[in-house]
């Protein structure tokens, strides 16, 4: 397969809030391995195989981006490491790596099959990955994933660390589920030189349950933290939307990404592109941008990049979540395994 040749530097893109659009997160697959309970149905429709954009595309897409300013690649999905042949995107993209034109690749994951990638990801170039697992119970890791099986994960985590990516672990707080599991997790992480990051459940896409019965506020996890744990607050950032402390007696950080009780919309740096070619600048409102026509019309750029700045014009200042119990709907309805985590 061919790469696209190499870019030609245009100008940044900002944002009408002065918001420098920096990162960039690619869903390259909608489908996944696991059926996690609070991300997807346990039968879900994906989308039909003609509708994605090939790898080359991604590509394209991806390099378009960096020459318009973007530092940061997050490769996601679904689970992106089921894609095949998903390691030629990889290299592919590691060329701005090498070119100096891109700080970061990097990829979210569950984790299945990191045993198999792990050494030839940190070949690309990727330095970290976030590894998502919210229990260490192998029971209750079959409930929440439905299809995973913790010790493949586990597997894979030793794989990623032996290879020297450095590895964060995502865990969503889920109530009555791992609430009672956070401290096991922070020794866990923190044991294995891992940073741990704590989600908040966000309402988006049709599940087969009830989201009120799942969400945990953050802030009540901290409380909760507060009585065994010294946090201390720490400026570390990642680019990201999560704010860290570090745990005094363990000496590792752990982040929290509270999107629906802390707005964190006024940093926002980034874009979400799935792998249909859809722009959604915004995780929680439904404004999207198709790229997947002006990347298809011509083989140079010019309409793709109008099509960018256009989209980058209408980006929101924020996005406005409440799962409470007088609506049953998602804020958004689509998952969010296509629009990437
Ligand atoms: N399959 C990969 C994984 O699980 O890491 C990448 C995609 S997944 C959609 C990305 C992240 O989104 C995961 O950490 C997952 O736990 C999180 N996630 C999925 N649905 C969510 C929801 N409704 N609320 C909060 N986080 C969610
Ligand atoms: Fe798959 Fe990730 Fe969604 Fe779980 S959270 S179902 S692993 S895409």
């Amino acid at each position: 397969m061919d790469t696209a040749p190499d870019i030609v530097r245009g100008p940044d893109l900002i944002d009408p809030f002065g918001r420098a659009i920096t990162y960039l997160r690619v869903s390259v697959t909608d489908r996944c391995d696991f059926r996690c309970v609070y991300c997807m149905s346990e039968h879900m429709t994906f989308l039909p195989k003609q509708d994605l954009l090939t790898l080359e595309e991604l590509d394209r897409l991806c390099s378009a981006f960096v020459a318009r300013g973007v530092r940061k690649l997050r490769i996601t999905g679904g689970e992106p490491l089921v894609r095949k042949n998903i390691l030629w995107l990889f290299r592919a993209l590691s060329r701005h790596l090498e070119a100096g034109t891109l700080d970061e690749l990097t990829l979210t994951t569950n984790g299945s099959q990191l045993a198999k990638y792990a050494a030839e990801l940190k070949a690309c170039g990727v330095e970290r990955i976030n590894l998502s697992m919210d229990t260490l119970d192998p029971v209750k890791f079959k409930a929440i994933t439905r299809w995973g099986d913790l010790g493949n994960v586990l597997q894979g985590l030793d794989a990623a660390q032996a290879a020297g990516l450095k590895v964060k672990i995502n865990a969503v707080a889920l109530k009555g589920v791992n609430e009672h599991e956070i401290d096991d997790l922070i020794q866990f992480a923190h044991g294995r030189g891992a940073d741990l990051t704590l989600i908040e459940t966000m309402p988006l896409g049709e599940i087969d349950g009830d989201r009120t019965d799942q969400y945990l506020p953050l802030s009540i996890v901290r409380a909760r933290l507060l009585e065994r744990w010294t946090l201390e607050d720490i400026p570390y950032r990642t680019g990201g939307p999560a704010r860290y402390v570090r745990v005094k007696e363990t000496g590792g950080r752990l982040g929290f990404i509270t999107p629906m009780t802390h707005n964190f919309c006024e940093s926002c740096n980034r874009v979400r592109l799935t792998c249909t070619g859809t722009l959604y600048m915004c995780l929680g409102q439904d404004d999207a941008a198709d790229l997947r026509a002006p990347l298809r019309a011509s083989a140079d750029d010019a309409l793709l990049n109008e099509a960018i700045e256009a989209a980058i014009a209408r980006k929101p200042k924020g996005h406005d979540f409440i799962i409470d119990r007088t609506t049953s709907k998602p804020a958004v309805s689509r998952h969010m395994s296509v629009t990437g985590g």
